[in-house]
């Protein structure tokens, strides 16, 4: 499979290529450069299968030319045989209607894990191959952080450099990051904000004396593997409510729009879907992009669920590509104008493009503790702020029509309630423990640095460390 960008002036790579490279060189995304597509009869020979099976079978034409059957079924093999459920993503029924898809029993307690587990494995097997090392940078208000970290704590040719705002991620997301002891993996909190952490993030990307000493990569969902991977529970839940026959809704608690495009290629591949909801809090950039044509980022406001607390989402350029008929260079000038006005419309294809599969609906703080209440009340279920963002917009388009009576409407939930507990107590009076599988988070010792607010501490940081670690690599090597 051959993958291309974006804004089509970036070299056309394979999946092994596009893995390492995570954002293209012209500052698109990548993209495969067709779906393939599975017939009715090929989903039908897909029932029953156990998760990582699916896995393989769903992944296996991404891969072609980088991976064989064998290695990429070995991979998913050891990646998923090592959840928390048995069922990697059990599927659990609310109501007659409603049924909610548990993407987080992986070792994080969020749906990030359910691709980055993978996504660590994959550079293990590329770099090795090459014999090359790869320093990944990030920012994180919290969930990306953690599970990246987990994904690839102790791999030999990978070091990783993770930014979080000093103070402002929770105690929980905090020890999830500073707590792993790995000598490849260095936390700094930084004096600022998240968008500060951001930032400097991306400066380092452009820098050329950094990228002059260091092959940097990416680890959030800019990078198509991590897209690749959470396709599967599409199919995985699908599967369970009647495809290829019958078609199920699937609301999709969204920051980035990683998570609901992934539903998108679902789609793209043959999976029935009657729609795709794309649920956001009160930073709903995306729910009036889809309801009006007019994507314009105002400012973020802080919320109870903060990994959706985003006014630019990434992946929404990889929709606005496919839907406005792949064309790179109209592609790479609409960005352009966004990236300086911070605002544009979206053209008349993509307007209709995007309005044949989704919805959208956002959920303001009461209607995410209504949700909340809805589930633990009315079906048992303690649920975490995010999946309640989701469990609203459920709620709300089958209440007004959007969504037929009969249709199985799937809310993706992509945190453990106990990762919010404060909040999830706040909300329904039920503190939620933590798993046993995160281990002693607060008995055990944290190791981080701080960093002051500018970019040069950053810099200076990681290139101190990486380059220090690089020396000594090739020194026993
Ligand atoms: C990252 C995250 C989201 C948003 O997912 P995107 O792919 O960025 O849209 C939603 N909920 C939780 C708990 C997350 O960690």
């Amino acid at each position: 499979m051959q993958y291309i960008s974006t804004r089509g002036s970036a070299p056309t790579l394979d999946f092994e290529g596009a893995t390492l490279a995570g954002l293209a060189s012209d500052g698109g995304l990548y993209l495969p450069s067709e779906w393939p597509r599975f017939t009715p009869e090929d989903i039908a020979a897909m029932r029953g299968l156990p998760y990582h099976e699916l896995a393989a079978r769903v992944m296996e034409p991404f891969v072609a030319g980088s991976l064989t059957r064998e290695e990429l079924s070995a991979l998913t093999e050891a990646v998923y045989g090592d959840f928390g459920h048995k069922a990697v993503t059990p599927l659990v029924q609310m109501d007659e209607t409603h049924w909610l898809l548990e993407l987080f029993h992986g070792p994080t307690l969020a749906f990030k894990d359910v691709a980055l587990q993978l996504l660590g494995r994959l550079f293990e097997t590329f770099l090795e191959r090459r014999k090359q090392r790869l320093t990944i940078v990030g920012a994180t208000s919290g969930d990306t952080g953690s599970a990246a970290i987990r994904a690839v704590a102790g791999l030999e040719r990978v070091e990783i450099f993770m930014l979080h705002p000093k103070g402002r991620v929770s105690e929980v997301q905090r020890r999830q990051m500073t707590t792993v002891r790995a000598p490849n993996v260095h936390n700094l909190a930084i004096e600022g904000s998240f968008d500060d952490a951001q930032r400097h993030v991306k400066r380092m990307f452009g820098d050329t004396h950094v990228n002059g000493v260091l092959n940097l990569g990416a680890v959030n969902s800019i990078n198509w593997a991590r897209l690749m991977a959470q396709v599967v529970y599409y199919f995985y839940a699908g599967l369970q409510l009647g495809a290829p026959e019958r078609a199920a809704a699937y609301s999709v608690p969204t920051g980035n729009f990683g998570d609901v495009f992934a539903g998108y290629v679902a789609g793209c591949m043959g999976l029935p879907i009657e729609r795709l909801i794309v649920a956001t809090n009160i930073n709903d950039i995306l729910h009036r992009a889809l309801k009006d044509g007019d994507y314009s980022a105002g400012e973020v406001t802080p919320t109870q669920t903060p990994s959706m607390d985003i006014q630019v989402s990434s992946n929404f350029e990889r929709l606005l590509f496919d839907c406005g008929g792949r064309d790179g260079a109209a592609m790479a000038a609409q960005m352009a104008g966004f990236e300086r006005a911070r605002a544009m419309q979206l053209t008349n294809s993509q307007r209709e493009g995007a309005a044949a599969i989704f919805a959208s609906a956002s959920a303001d703080p009461d209607a995410t503790v209504r949700a909340m209440q809805w589930a633990q009340r009315g079906a048992a279920q303690v649920i975490d702020p995010h999946t309640a963002v989701g469990l609203h917009a459920s709620l709300a388009l089958v209440e007004d029509g959007t969504l037929e009576r009969g249709v199985p409407v799937v809310t993706l939930a992509t945190a453990h309630p106990a990762k919010f507990r404060d909040a999830v107590e706040r909300a329904v009076g039920v503190r939620p423990s933590l798993p046993t599988r995160v281990g002693d988070l607060f008995g055990r010792e944290e190791s981080f640095s701080e960093i002051s607010g500018d970019y040069e501490a950053s810099r200076d940081f990681v290139l101190e460390n990486a380059a220090g670690r690089l020396d000594s690599a090739s020194a026993t090597a």
